[in-house]
């Protein structure tokens, strides 16, 4: 009896994108709905083709999608929000795109976190919905797959409860009660994909029970188990794969009780708790553990003696018949193949795996398992002689970073004196008016703009042609400024694409890869810096652009850098060190350009933090050592100034009740946050809890194109004026302006420093 591999999802986007390309080509009407489906189909089939060739037994099937699987979900169950109509039949690609996209009448379903990952899911709306089977979408890509490539695939179905949890009625994410009552009108519509995909052959369905990993009480194990015990009594022949991950499971026991007949675990990021369940509680013998072992989310290759270790602990709690080996979560969350990363350097490229190299790792695993680890000795050797090429790399074994960090503990990371002290030496030498006026960095990102790093990319624009581009356009937008009569001015950003590309290119130990596009919602994939060596500093980052920008005008220039947490979050980060320490080292490495961008004469710098709360890890037991960590690397990284220089933070959204206290430990002298959208909820959390510090009001939702009225800034600012003194507060927008036309920003910045005027003049 044997071992068996298996896969949960295949990324979408292609190799080369293609599938991004297909669904823009549409939207653009490029091609008509039988082109399109023509050539997902292809691409569809080429997927799974390549899934049975890398040697993956239970092949994923109905992963694919047009857009996003809870927008699939939604559709073929018929809970479709009402503003798109009323379906009586499978939605047409128009409907499907409305919910996702919007159209001039209906605003668009509102999109989500998928999780801790940087993906994001439409959010279904269960306000009146009547389901029904609209379209057995399972049933029809099983089908496919099996008549086209004779492949018996494991269709993929996201669970009633996580379907329903992941929704929201009234506003409100439904809690268990909202299940309950809509579960029994879900719940028929399961039992009939099941009874059809198993009187169509299938073996075994995998169904997606993430939100598992979040259920924490015993009662909340409830609704799975009764909507697992309906499907099982209505559909006994149907063999159940239930999945979950992204984390651990807290109600380990009472899940693996479940009447299913396997049960996918996550031991990656499990902190380590499900293998200990494991090894503590064992498994039931009448189930398959289908063990998530390889890094779903990461990019690196595994260590295959020691995944193969873990094999064999797992041979000691389950019979090897009822043992599948998978990647811990869907291969949708990383980069495709490394085969196109031709520029990569070798020692690097030894120790990277992306999906295609996971599933190899997996069929490497399975047959070392079946056959014994000789038959597949070569690749073990090889594995080996690459992770310690990278290892023992110059890349990883940075003398200078090393003694840097054992210093780390004999320093304390705080400015010289306390906010109350330092504000008043700025505020002497900022000399700025009351509720002063700034902007949160970026000015357009235009075509021209674009155009020119484009060209200077592929060398067809000189650096100095390119360097006095961007100097132009920053003395364009100084002139601007001032024209509008800003009171802290910026330079633009207009040499970054991004938050982290630019400062991984100037940093040591980061890897912009040529190819590892992950999708991040619709058509739109982001390209994550690999960090895989010892971050150092070895040149000034910003200082220039800032120091040129400050020479054109006597008002203050603020310096523009993004903190280390959010370039982790926003990279893919080696594994073999702590995470934490990868951040140390990166805060390190910007205390510098802090510093130097004070000895370059700026006297206020921003470094932002946009992605600290969603990074928040999944449960709120660790979410003390994330924030700490946050908090000293932020420290790290902006401590090393005079007390006179001016700190700045950023972060672009408001729900921040939870978490106050870390963002009083930044111990920043102003941070700026979303005001305009959350009706100054914020403003009250900061009042009960005193904060001290300044607070940078964004005072109109950078989100749209519309030029918001004075009236309507004035409104945001003096619902926060009511309950927090006027000295604490700056105004400015709520994010930064680079995906804005540049008319509509100049409009809606001189209403904004109207309509701070006209409060101001009162006061
Ligand atoms: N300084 C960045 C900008 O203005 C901040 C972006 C962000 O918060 N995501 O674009
Ligand atoms: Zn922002």
């Amino acid at each position: 009896m044997t071992v068996i591999s298996s896969n949960l999802g295949y990324p979408r986007l292609g190799e080369h994108r293609e599938w991004k390309h297909l669904l823009e080509h549409y939207w653009r009407h490029d091609l008509d709905e039988d082109q399109f489906h023509a050539t997902a189909k292809t691409l569809r089939l080429a997927n799974l083709a390549k899934q049975r060739d890398l040697g993956v037994d239970y092949i994923p099937v109905a992963d694919n999608s047009d857009y996003d699987h809870v927008l699939d979900t939604l559709a073929a169950f018929g809970a479709t929000p009402t503003r798109f109509g009323h379906f009586d039949h499978a939605l047409t690609l128009t409907d499907y795109y409305a919910i996702a996209r919007g159209t001039k009448t209906a605003t668009a379903a509102e999109m989500t976190k998928w999780f801790n990952i940087n993906y994001h899911y439409i959010v279904p709306e269960f306000d009146d919905v009547h389901f029904q089977l609209l379209d057995n979408r399972w049933l029809r890509y099983y089908q496919e797959a099996k008549t086209e490539l004779g492949i018996d695939g494991k269709p993929v179905i996201l669970g009633p409860i996580s379907f329903l949890k992941l929704g929201k009625r009234h506003g409100q994410y439904l809690d268990d009660a909202a299940v309950a009552e809509l579960l029994p009108q879900l719940l028929p519509l399961y039992e009939q994909v099941f009874t059809e995909l198993v009187a169509a052959g299938a073996q075994w369905i995998q169904l997606d029970e993430p939100t598992l990993v979040k259920t924490t009480d015993s009662a909340e194990i409830l609704p799975y188990q009764q909507a697992l015990t309906t499907l099982h009594q209505a559909v006994p022949a149907l063999k159940i794969e239930l999945q979950t991950y992204f984390d651990s499971l807290d109600l380990y026991d009472q899940v693996v009780d479940l009447p299913v007949q396997a049960i996918g675990l996550d031991l990656v990021h499990d902190h380590g708790e499900n293998l200990a369940h494991l090894v503590d509680h064992g498994f039931p013998s009448d189930k398959v553990l289908a063990a998530g072992i390889i890094d779903g989310h990461n990019v690196w290759a595994s260590d295959l003696t020691k995944k193969f270790a873990l094999v064999q602990q797992l041979t000691d709690i389950v019979t090897t018949d009822r043992l599948w080996l998978q990647p811990a979560n869907s291969l949708l969350h990383v980069p495709i193949t490394t085969k196109n990363e031709t520029q990569a350097d070798p020692v690097l490229l030894g120790g990277l795996a992306f999906a295609d190299q996971k599933l190899q790792e997996l069929a490497t695993l399975t047959t070392a398992a079946n056959q014994g680890i000789t038959s597949v000795q070569a690749r073990f050797d090889d594995n080996q002689a690459h992770l310690q090429a990278l290892n023992t790399s110059s890349h990883r074994n940075n003398q200078a970073v090393r003694q840097a960090e054992q210093h780390l503990a004999d320093q304390t990371f705080e400015r010289q004196a306390p906010f109350a002290t330092r504000i008043k030496l700025q505020h002497d030498r900022l000399n700025l008016p009351l509720l002063p006026t700034t902007t949160i960095g970026s000015f357009p990102q235009s075509k021209l703009v674009r155009s020119k790093r484009a060209a200077w990319r592929h060398g067809d624009l000189s650096d100095t042609d390119y360097q006095a581009f961007l100097n132009a356009e920053t003395k364009r937008w100084i002139d601007i400024q001032n024209d509008l009569g800003l009171d802290v001015l910026v330079h633009g950003e207009f040499e970054r694409t991004d938050m982290v590309e630019y400062f991984g290119q100037k940093l040591t130990g980061f890897y912009a890869t040529q190819n590892g596009w992950v999708q991040s919602y619709g058509s739109r994939g982001v390209r994550p810096p690999v960090i895989f060596g010892d971050v150092a500093y070895t040149e000034p980052i910003t200082v220039a652009a800032s120091k040129y920008a400050q020479s054109l005008t006597d008002k203050p220039v603020k310096g523009m850098l993004t903190a280390p947490l959010t370039i982790i979050n926003w990279s893919f980060v080696r594994d073999d060190l702590p995470t934490a320490q990868v951040q140390n080292q990166i805060a390190l490495a910007l205390r510098q350009e802090v510093q130097n961008l004070e000895k370059a004469g700026i006297k206020v710098i921003q470094v932002d933090e946009p992605a600290l709360r969603e990074g928040l890890p999944l449960k709120q037991r660790h979410w003390q050592a994330y924030l700490d960590e946050a908090v000293y690397s932020f420290k790290i990284t902006t401590t090393g100034v005079a007390n006179d220089t001016q700190i700045h933070t950023h972060m672009c959204y408001s729900n921040f009740t939870d978490i106050i206290d870390t963002i009083k430990a930044l111990d920043a002298d102003v941070i700026s946050i979303e005001t305009s959208r959350s009706h100054g909820e914020i403003i009250s959390a900061f009042e009960q809890t005193g904060y001290q510090q300044e607070i940078g009001l964004g005072v109109y939702d950078i989100h749209s194109p519309r030029v918001p009225t004075v009236d309507e800034i004035k409104a945001n600012i003096e619902r926060a004026l009511r309950v927090i003194d006027a000295r604490q507060f700056w105004i400015n927008p709520d994010c930064g302006l680079k995906t804005r036309q540049e008319p509509e920003t100049i409009a809606a910045l001189k209403n904004m420093i109207a309509a701070r005027d006209a409060v101001q003049s009162r006061l």
